[in-house]
């Protein structure tokens, strides 16, 4: 969220949309610690393969494309980085992998001719407080008949139906191309994913979206902007805890936030790979009887 104060206009992007949802106090920390977020393993596999299909758009052999990723990726690796789960060893093997996913399964299905990184800045039609309210940011790959693509590098493929149901990144990339005037509802939008493994493995999700999803998206974003507009960012926000992201491994401000709190052994099973023992139940009464039946009847 920026905030343009000659213009009275608040710029909200789709990322940091995505990250409200997800944690609340992660996507205040955007705000407030944004120095502390930085790439990963996983995200600069990402950006070299998003880089290898800019190249490949634009004119370069198909081919070439593991090759230009790579060389991409070496460079992206000299700058500091996370790392994650992700096994080093397999990195160059995985950046293949989803290059050929790239060529063989999912450029056959794209339309040429369209247009790369297309940065959007658009107003929603709202006004909150003194805040007319914006949407920004940048889509991976727009056709010439209006179908929007995003290119995804991912651990597994997608569960369609969610993403149908779900994706406010679809939403509002839809909502930028309407809004710019470079199409109408229904507007098509696509996941190009690429499996981050050796085997080259792709899927498409096919969504779609309508005037309905951009009224949604209008309600969704009122009280996502209000929450930062009257809480500030100095005090905590609600903190989701329960989601996959949320670990020393994924989230950037875990070390300030549950890290602070609950050590690794605090978060391990307790009777991990040991037998659970019973202890005898505490009585009062002694007896050498082992049949509680009979022992009933004794005390009659
Ligand atoms: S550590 Fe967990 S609760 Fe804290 S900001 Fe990150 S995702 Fe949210």
């Amino acid at each position: 969220m920026r905030f343009d104060h000659s213009r009275g206009v608040v710029f909200v992007r789709q990322s940091w949309l995505n990250d409200l949802i997800i944690c609340p106090e992660r996507a205040r920390f955007k705000l407030s610690k944004p120095e502390m977020s930085g790439a990963s393993d996983a995200t600069i596999m990402g950006t070299a393969l998003h880089y290898g299909i800019e190249q490949v758009l634009g004119g370069a052999n198909p081919d070439d494309m593991s090759t230009i990723a790579l060389e991409h990726w070496e460079e992206l690796k000299k700058q500091p980085y996370k790392q994650t789960n992700l096994d080093p060893e397999k990195s160059v093997g995985q950046i293949e992998g989803m290059s050929q996913a790239f060529v063989q399964g999912i450029m056959p299905n794209v339309q040429f001719g369209g247009q790369v990184e297309m940065k959007f800045s658009f107003p929603l039609g709202i006004v909150i407080g003194d805040w007319a309210v914006h949407c920004e940011g940048t889509m991976d790959y727009v056709q010439p008949d209006g179908t929007i693509w995003d290119w995804k590098t991912a651990s597994r493929p997608y569960y369609a139906k969610e993403k149908q149901s779900q994706s406010i990144q679809a939403t509002v990339y839809s909502a930028a191309l309407v809004q710019g005037m470079m199409a109408g509802y229904p507007v098509d939008f696509r996941y190009g994913v690429m499996v981050r493994q050796e085997k080259p493995k792709s899927q498409i999700v096919y969504m779609q979206r309508t005037a309905e999803h951009h009224r949604w998206l209008i309600h969704t974003l009122r009280p996502a902007v209000m929450t930062h507009l009257r809480l500030g960012t100095h005090e905590s926000w609600l903190m989701n805890d329960t989601s996959a992201l949320c670990s020393s491994k994924w989230c950037d401000y875990w070390s300030i936030c549950k890290g602070a709190f609950i050590s690794e052994e605090g978060l391990s099973l307790p009777f991990q790979g040991q037998p659970l023992t019973f202890s005898e139940p505490v009585s009062d009464t002694v007896s050498t009887n082992n049949n509680p039946q009979e022992g009933y009847n004794d005390s009659k």
